[in-house]
């Protein structure tokens, strides 16, 4: 048995899920004729109280497709120094929209509204690039699976309206702090221009992301998902194991979360971890003693099927997940216990 922690995307399609999947209702989504497709985004714009959706192949197609529409090139965009859009899509902020990075140093992923306020207020000048959008991510990925501070998203957000600039969510993982925080998706609607969504995270859907928007933008974000080659065909199949995982596994992700705070005590209580972020989510993320080393540990762990990632800087990450077993979770505990014996 491998016990597989690289991240909540190695999880595969439950049984009932398939069985949505093969039974669903398909047409040609490029002439927006998949019913089930329609009925997703629907579904979801419904759920956050905004005007429209689009059923994207991954959450960084939903991105780029969303950093373009509020941007030109030579434009900037705001973000902080983890965030995804900035480290993780391949640099496809330069690539497709031609803009540039404005990274604010923030704490676990996440930025004050203080520190945005300076950047957000800079006089335009023709040698500037334009400020035209500020992008945050809930949950932080390299953060370690960290939760924004409504109140803090409330205050970026009047900065962004009083200097006239946009707000991207980058919510790949958003069902999780809307678990963890007790939050609502109605009251992040109402702050973002767009929000991006996952469904291949935590929510344990094969494939598949959701771009939210109001009318407007999300025309034009069809037209950008032509351009980057995302406009597909039958592909209620997938939409369809989406909305399996918005009625079935939202709830369950507190589970994923217990087990990770169950991992984390264990690794408080061993002398070989030096150091263990706070735990918010389903990600934990530690470092263990130098005369072991992150490469050492993580290879140690492998040779006994246990698949961790190191994250840089000494970092080990762990993801709990929907494939994530009570038993693989009793052999994992056992083993970080035994560790040194
Ligand atoms: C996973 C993830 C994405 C999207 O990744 P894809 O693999 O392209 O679906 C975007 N943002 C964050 C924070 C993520 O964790």
């Amino acid at each position: 048995m491998i016990i597989d922690l690289i991240s909540d995307t190695v999880t595969k399609p439950t049984k009932e899920m398939l069985a949505v999947m093969m039974n669903a209702k398909v047409g040609d989504d490029v002439f927006k004729m998949d019913p089930t497709v329609n009925e997703l985004q629907e579904k979801v714009a419904n759920m956050f109280g905004m005007e429209d959706a689009l059923f994207f192949p991954s959450g960084t197609m939903a991105n780029q497709a969303a950093i373009k529409l509020h941007t030109q090139p030579g434009d900037k965009l705001i973000c902080d120094k983890y965030a995804h859009v900035y480290n993780y899509e391949g640099g496809g902020v330069a690539f497709n929209s031609g803009v540039t990075c404005n990274l604010i140093n923030g704490n676990r992923g996440m930025f004050t509204a203080a520190q945005l306020e300076d950047i957000a207020k800079e006089t335009p000048q023709i040698y500037l690039p334009f400020t035209k959008l500020v992008c945050i991510e809930n949950t932080t990925n390299k953060g370690g699976g960290a939760c924004w501070d409504f109140s803090e998203i409330k205050k970026i957000e009047k900065i962004t309206k009083e200097n006239n600039l946009k707000f991207h969510l980058d919510g790949a993982r958003l069902f999780n702090a809307f678990v963890a925080k007790n939050e609502t998706p109605k009251q992040y609607g109402q702050l973002f221009d767009t929000i991006s969504i996952c469904f291949s995270k935590g929510l344990g859907a094969p494939i598949g992301s959701l771009l939210l928007g109001s009318k407007n933008d999300i025309e034009q974000a069809l037209r950008l998902r032509k351009l980057l080659g995302g406009g597909m065909r039958q592909v209620g199949f997938l939409a369809a194991a989406a909305i399996y995982a918005l009625d079935n596994h939202v709830e369950r992700l507190a589970e994923d979360h217990k087990k990770a705070q169950e991992i984390g005590a264990v690794l408080e209580s061993v002398s070989y971890v030096t150091k263990i972020e706070p735990i918010e989510t389903n990600i934990v993320i530690f470092y263990v003693d130098e005369k072991i080393g992150a490469d050492n540990f993580i290879n140690t762990m492998k040779d006994k099927n246990i698949l961790l990632t190191p994250m840089g800087e000494g970092r080990i990450r762990i993801v709990t997940h929907l494939d994530y077993t009570n038993e693989m979770h009793e052999i994992l505990l056992k083993e970080l216990k035994n560790y040194q014996k």
